[in-house]
């Protein structure tokens, strides 16, 4: 038993060096990166590749999630369960990667490494004097040596949408329908904005009811349409001339 148990090691030792020097050799001479489709798969094998090359293999397996995140590329969330056989509590954590942005195995490893700094810290209950505090910017500088960018935020401007981003947005705007309504005042200045379609009686009832202003309400999916103030609790209507209405209305109204 033990002479097997001494083979499964020198066996194991082995393949994790064969699988560390590959790697080592693919980081390096790695140097064009591709589009690429962010799976969980590809999550976790970023993350036991970076556990074993940056943090000694110590980090325990969290969860992984992909999420569509505009604003979040990269989040690390804790859960804190009640332990009863021992006491205290247990925390489980969840990395998640988002998939809003076309991005570079690069960019995404990025990621996935600055969210294993936040879980290197969280495990090891470590005190930080903020959530990208001392020595979390430590950590990236630490790891940047090694070629990376990590920092507290990634700038995305100029990136472009993925994929999956681009048909949600598209889909939302065939979706979109615009409810205008224009209205004019006693002083004859004519206003224009919209409102979300439960709000549309409310609103022309009060125009006409309790202001005796004349107003016209019409549905469009029109996307110029989408920059006038979407007003909800107080008309914040947007001056528009005699012409443009005229043109609005043999556009727009049937
Ligand atoms: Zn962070």
């Amino acid at each position: 038993m033990n002479l097997k148990r001494e083979w499964d090691n020198l066996f194991i030792s082995l393949f994790l060096y064969i699988f560390v020097s590959e790697l080592r050799n693919k980081l390096l001479t790695k140097k064009t990166y591709k589009i690429m489709t962010l799976t969980i798969d590809y999550i976790r094998g970023s993350f036991i590749k970076y556990n074993v090359l940056y943090f000694n293999n110590l980090l325990k397996m969290p969860n992984f999630k992909i999420t569509h995140s505009k604003r979040r590329l990269g989040t690390l969330s804790i859960k804190r369960r009640a332990n009863f056989a021992f006491g205290g509590y247990i925390k489980e954590h969840t990395i998640s990667v988002s998939d809003y942005y076309d991005r570079t195995e690069k960019q995404y490893d990025n990621t996935i490494i600055h969210e294993m700094i936040h879980l290197y810290i969280s495990q090891n209950d470590i005190i930080d004097n903020g959530s990208h505090g001392r020595r979390f910017k430590a950590e990236c500088a630490r790891i940047n040596k090694y070629g990376w960018e990590l920092s507290r935020c990634t700038d995305t401007s100029g990136w472009k949408l993925s994929e999956y981003a681009q048909k949600k947005q598209n889909i939302k705007k065939a979706k979109a329908s615009y409810n205008v309504i224009i209205y004019k005042e006693s002083g004859n200045s004519q206003f224009i904005f919209r409102v979300s379609k439960p709000n549309v009686k409310m609103y022309m009832d009060y125009l006409r009811n309790s202001c005796n202003f004349e107003c016209k309400h019409f549905i469009t999916n029109d996307s110029n349409f989408e920059s006038l103030p979407n007003c909800t609790k107080r008309i914040r209507g947007r001056r528009i001339y005699y012409n443009d209405t005229n043109n609005i209305y043999s556009k727009y109204m049937i």
